[in-house]
C-alpha cells in the first residue's frame, strides 16, 4: 500500500480499479502478423524511426535555442539510438524471423536493452534507462498512431490514473464509469480541476509520479476532499474510505433541503449565489441547486468540445440550450477565454514560451476579428431570449475594453441592418483578473455595467505563480494578503462607481472564504453549481457583523498562514463540522 498526498481538486471519495493511462497508453494490440504483411511492418518501423528522429531533432534545436547547446545535447543519445543501424537490424530480424508486428518487435528489443541498462554496475548507465523508456514511447506512438488509450467507451467503473489530463479530456470523461481521477501534475484552479468539480468526480492532482506507484487493475482510493490517493489499499483502509464515501453522500443529501431556503445571512442580508457553467447541459442541474442564475458561462468550452471551429449557428444553439434552463434569470456569458491551458483544437495558435502571458483570451479574440465577430453575433442573438449579460475576460488595458466594445458595436449595427433581434442595452461587464485591471478598477468602473473578480487568474498573476504548476502550488493562495488587498480595492472601486461586483474565482465556492468575502463587501458570488448548497449553509449561519469582524482581522494580518488560521477558527465557530 502506498499513501500519497497531493492537492485536493474535487471533493468526494472514489474506490475502484485503476486505469493507468500513461503505462497502458501503448498497449500493443497484436503480436504477430501474416507472412505477407512483413514488408509492410518493416516500412512502418522505418517510418516511425524517421518521424521520431525528426521530432527529436526539433526538440533538440528548440532546447538549444532556449537553454543553450549543453542542455540540447541531452537528446544526442536519443538521436544516436534512433539512427542506430544495429538497433534497426535487430528489430527487422525479429519481424522477419518471428513474424512479429513492428510495435511488438520494437517493444521486445527495448525491453531487452532496458534490462541490460538496469543491470549495469555504472550508475550513469542505469540512469539512462529513462531515456530508453522515452524513446520506446515515442517510437510506439508513431507506430500505433494514437496518443492515448480510448477512455470514451468504458464498460466498467474505473479510477483514472494519468500523468496529466487536458481540460478537454476531462470534459469528455464518461461520468457513469469514471469514479475519479488522480494525476501527477496540476493545481487546484487548473482548468482540469475546475472541470472535475463541475462533473462531480472526486479528483486529486499534483501526485508526483502516482503513475509509477500503481498498475492497471489494482485498487485505488481517491479522497478528493483531502487530496489523498491510496494505491493498493489494505482492508482497513478500504473499510475506512467506504465509510467516508457514505458520510460524503449523506452530507450531500443534507444540503438538498437548503435548495429552497433564501440565501441570506442570519440578520437578513441577501447574498446572491450564481453558477459557473462550462457545458450547456449543466445549467439545468445548476438551477436545481438553488443558483439564482449563471454568473460565469465559460463560452470557450463550446470551442474546446469540437474539432472544427463552431459556426455562429452552432454557438447560438448551444448558448440557447443553456439559457432555456436559466429561464429569465441573469445569464452572464463570458466571451471566449482561449489559450494558456485551454487549447482549442480548431484554432492553430503558435506555440508560446509563456502561454499564460501570451496571446490569450481577449488578446487572441482581438487578433482574430472574424472569429470574434461571429462569436459576438451568436451571443448577441441569444440576448434577445433572456436576461443575458456579456463580459470580457483578461483585460489588462482600458484600450482593450474599448476595442472589444467597439467590435461589439459593429456587430450590433450589422444585426440591426439585417433585422436580427438582440438586446441593445444588454449589460456589458468585465472580468478583473489581472493586477493591472485591479489597480485601475476605478477607471474601468466608469466604462462597464458590472465587474466580476476572477481570483484564479488574479492570484496567478499577482503572485507570479502558474496556477497549474504543482511545484509552486504552495505559493498559490488566493488569501495571500497582496491578492486580498487587490480584491478589496476592486470592491471599493466598483462600489464607488456604483457598478455591481461579483466574484467568480474558485474561492467563491470554498466555505473557508465565505465570511471573509462577505465581510469585504461582496454580495454576489459565482461558483461551481455543486458548491451553491454548502456556501448557502454558511451564509445562513453567519451575520454581516461577524463577517466584517473576520475581514477586519484578516486585513490586519500579513501572512497567509495566519489568515488561514483566522478563517478556519471563525468558520468553526459557526459550523464546527465545516472543516
Ligand atoms: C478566474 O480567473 O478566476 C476565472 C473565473 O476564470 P477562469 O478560471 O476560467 O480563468
Ligand atoms: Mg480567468
Amino acid at each position: 500500500m502506498i499513501v500519497k498526498q497531493g492537492i485536493p481538486a474535487a471533493p468526494g471519495v472514489a474506490i475502484g480499479p485503476a486505469l493507468v493511462l500513461d503505462t497502458e497508453e501503448y498497449r500493443i494490440p497484436r503480436r504477430t502478423v501474416h507472412h505477407s504483411d512483413i514488408g509492410e511492418q518493416i516500412k512502418t518501423l522505418d517510418a516511425a524511426l524517421e518521424s521520431s528522429s525528426q521530432e527529436v531533432q526539433e526538440l533538440q534545436d528548440a532546447t538549444t535555442r532556449k537553454l543553450g547547446a549543453k542542455t540540447g545535447t541531452i537528446f544526442s543519445f536519443h538521436q544516436h539510438l534512433l539512427k542506430d543501424a544495429k538497433l534497426r537490424e535487430t528489430v527487422v530480424e525479429l519481424i522477419r524471423k518471428q513474424g512479429y508486428t513492428a510495435a511488438y518487435a520494437f517493444g521486445q528489443e527495448m525491453n531487452r536493452q532496458q534490462r541490460m541498462f538496469l543491470a549495469a554496475p555504472d550508475g550513469y548507465i542505469r540512469e539512462r534507462v529513462i531515456d530508453l523508456y522515452d524513446i520506446e514511447k515515442r517510437v510506439l506512438r508513431h507506430i500505433l498512431g494514437r496518443a492515448r488509450e480510448d477512455i470514451t467507451s468504458l464498460t466498467e467503473p474505473v479510477v483514472i490514473v494519468a500523468h496529466d489530463m487536458t481540460p478537454s479530456e476531462a470534459a469528455g470523461l464518461d461520468t457513469e464509469h469514471v469514479l475519479g481521477f488522480a494525476i501527477d501534475v496540476g493545481g487546484q484552479t487548473s482548468h482540469t480541476s475546475i472541470i472535475a468539480r463541475m462533473l462531480g468526480i472526486p479528483a486529486v492532482v499534483a501526485l508526483n509520479n502516482v503513475t509509477s506507484d500503481i498498475s492497471g487493475g489494482e485498487t485505488m482510493i481517491i479522497d478528493g476532499t483531502h487530496g489523498i490517493a491510496v494505491c493498493n489499499p489494505d482492508q482497513e483502509n478500504i473499510r475506512r474510505y467506504n465509510e467516508r464515501a457514505a458520510e460524503y453522500r449523506k452530507f450531500q443529501l443534507s444540503l438538498e433541503v437548503l435548495r429552497d431556503l433564501p440565501s441570506q445571512t442570519r440578520d437578513g442580508t441577501p447574498i446572491h449565489l450564481y453558477a459557473n457553467i462550462e457545458l450547456a447541459e449543466e445549467t439545468r442541474v445548476a438551477m436545481q441547486t438553488g443558483a439564482e442564475g449563471v454568473g460565469l458561462y465559460r463560452s470557450e468550452f463550446i470551442f474546446i468540445a469540437s474539432q472544427a471551429l463552431p459556426t455562429e449557428e452552432e454557438q447560438y444553439e448551444t448558448l440557447r440550450r443553456s439559457l432555456r434552463h436559466a429561464r429569465d434569470k441573469p445569464f452572464t456569458i463570458r466571451t471566449a477565454d482561449f489559450g494558456a491551458d485551454k487549447h482549442i483544437p480548431s484554432i492553430k495558435q503558435e506555440s508560446e514560451a509563456n502561454p499564460f502571458l501570451g496571446l490569450r483570451s481577449i488578446r487572441y479574440c482581438l487578433s482574430d476579428l472574424n472569429m470574434f465577430q461571429t462569436h459576438l453575433r451568436a451571443i448577441l442573438r441569444v440576448s434577445a431570449e433572456g436576461d443575458v449579460r456579456i463580459m470580457f475576460p483578461m483585460l489588462t488595458t482600458l484600450m482593450e475594453l474599448r476595442q472589444a466594445k467597439s467590435v461589439m458595436q459593429d456587430v450590433m449595427e450589422d444585426l440591426e441592418e439585417c433585422n436580427i433581434p438582440f438586446r441593445r442595452d444588454l449589460p456589458v461587464g468585465m472580468m478583473v483578473e489581472t493586477p493591472a485591471a485591479a489597480l485601475m478598477s476605478a477607471v474601468f468602473a466608469k466604462e462597464v455595467d458590472f465587474m466580476s473578480i476572477g481570483t484564479n487568474d488574479l492570484t496567478q498573476y499577482t503572485l507570479a505563480v502558474d496556477r497549474g504548476n504543482e511545484s509552486v502550488g504552495y505559493l498559490y493562495t488566493p488569501h495571500n494578503p497582496a491578492v486580498l488587498r487587490l480584491v478589496r480595492q476592486i470592491i471599493r472601486a466598483a462600489d464607488g462607481g456604483q457598478v455591481p461586483v461579483n466574484l467568480c474565482g474558485e474561492m467563491a465556492g470554498n466555505v473557508l472564504y465565505t465570511q471573509l468575502l462577505i465581510g469585504l463587501g461582496l454580495r454576489n458570488l459565482s461558483m461551481a453549481p455543486k458548491n451553491v448548497p454548502p456556501i448557502k449553509k454558511i451564509i445562513r449561519l453567519t451575520t454581516i457583523e461577524e463577517c466584517q469582524a473576520v475581514a477586519r482581522k484578516v486585513m490586519r494580518s500579513d501572512s497567509e498562514r495566519q489568515i488561514a488560521g483566522i478563517m478556519r477558527e471563525r468558520l468553526r465557530r459557526i459550523d464546527p463540522e465545516a472543516i
